[in-house]
């Protein structure tokens, strides 16, 4: 099974196996609502419907990272801005 997911101009980007969403996911790429679709399938999911989170993420899914520079809201293990592209903040280190 081949999965592709959808960039920030809504454009699908892949194919990727399951293993590589995975990845994508801990790369920072991905987030649990990062829209997802598997080949033959004709409807766009969120990524956590396909692919549950690790405990250790579903732990931290709580406490998501705001982004200091646009105040877009991250995944709490996100070291990039999804929004602007600038580096987050690590704990609680303040930028
Ligand atoms: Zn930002």
């Amino acid at each position: 099974m081949n999965y592709h997911y959808a960039n920030e101009n809504s454009q699908p980007v892949g194919p990727y196996t399951a293993e590589q969403m995975l990845q994508l996911q801990q790369q920072g790429v991905l987030h649990e609502n990062s829209w997802v679709i598997a080949e033959g399938d004709m409807e766009w999911k969120p990524y956590a419907a396909l692919f549950p989170l690790p405990i250790e993420d579903s732990q931290n899914a709580g406490r998501p990272k705001f982004c200091t520079s646009c105040g877009a809201e991250n995944e709490s293990q996100a070291q990039f801005c999804n929004g602007c592209g600038t580096k987050l903040a690590q704990g609680n280190e303040r930028l």
